[in-house]
């Protein structure tokens, strides 16, 4: 790209991502704005007319070669706050803003008694940390099976400055006695693994985020039959869970909560699709 200016390379950048993107304008001004050290408007504005940066046709090719722009760039925004994403953690998605909108309506923003909350495979921490920074009250704790992503929530918790509202901890709730010592919450939230062993993933998905975060069986359904029945062992009387859910995967994972001795309420992503079940116990029942 040498010769180019950061216009003529953006350019150039654009034609050549949109054969494997469909955000490719996008791509090339995030992963110039990193080249650069500044912030898209501040290019936009700025630096149009300069020479390209040096290190941009290598980010541009590992993007031709389907690494995701947030792996890239190291970061990914997600709920108005800036997390640090690595190949350990899936990337936060805009959907997921669902389950944080359902939860917040569900914690009131002020209380007699501080919320307490539980992230299960909290990856990047995004959805524990988007609640806890919501809710200035709110103290909770995000549990991961993976090492890895675990020290990226952490410091993700550390550079918000929620550290001390929010605790990592290694656990797997696929193990017996995962949950041992931790107590009751007012708030459960889930990102499960929920897709189809052999879903036809763009290679974007399949060949760069973890396989721990994303598959779950051959009908996307194992951890929500692991997780759902130890909800109710969790919560607070009163308390709710706030799981994510793959958009045709409503009426059976309801049904899973049914027969833990939940209620499912639905809510739908900015799309429109079901992407969220906010469970809680059964009122009036006997138990
Ligand atoms: N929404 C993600 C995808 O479609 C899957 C996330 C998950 O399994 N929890 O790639």
């Amino acid at each position: 790209m040498t010769g180019m200016t950061v216009a003529e390379a953006l350019r150039d950048a654009a034609v050549r991502l949109a054969a494997g993107s469909d955000t490719a304008r996008l791509d090339a001004e995030v992963l110039m704005g990193h080249a650069l050290g500044c912030g898209r408007s501040d290019m936009v504005l700025r630096h149009m007319r300069d020479a390209a940066p040096e290190g941009f046709g290598a980010l541009v090719e590992r993007r031709m070669r389907h690494e995701p722009v947030a792996y890239i760039v190291g970061e990914q925004e997600f709920f108005g706050l800036s997390l640090r994403v690595t190949p350990d953690t899936l990337i936060p998605r805009g959907d997921s803003e669902t389950i944080v909108e359902a939860a917040l309506s569900a914690v009131p923003a002020s209380g007699p008694v501080p919320a307490r909350v539980l992230d299960c495979g909290t990856g990047t921490g995004a959805l524990l940390l988007a609640v806890l920074s919501a809710r200035p009250g709110a103290r909770g704790i995000g549990i991961d099976r993976s090492p890895g992503a675990l020290l990226v929530a952490a410091d993700n918790a550390a550079r918000l400055g929620l550290s001390d509202r929010g605790a990592m901890l290694l656990r797997d709730w696929t193990q017996a006695g995962w949950a041992d010592g931790l107590g009751l919450f007012d708030l459960v939230l889930a990102n499960p693994p929920y897709v189809e062993v052999d879903a036809n993933l763009a290679p974007d998905v399949r060949a760069f985020e973890p396989a721990g975060a994303l598959f779950a069986g051959p009908d996307g359904l194992d951890d929500y039959r692991i997780l759902l029945p130890q909800l109710p062992g969790l919560l607070t009387p009163d308390g709710v869970a706030v799981i994510e859910i793959g958009h045709t995967q409503a009426e059976a994972v309801t049904a899973i909560a049914m027969e833990a001795g939940m209620a499912a309420q639905l809510h739908l992503d900015l799309a429109g699709r079901p992407r969220a079940l906010a469970l809680s116990r059964q009122s009036g029942g006997a138990g």
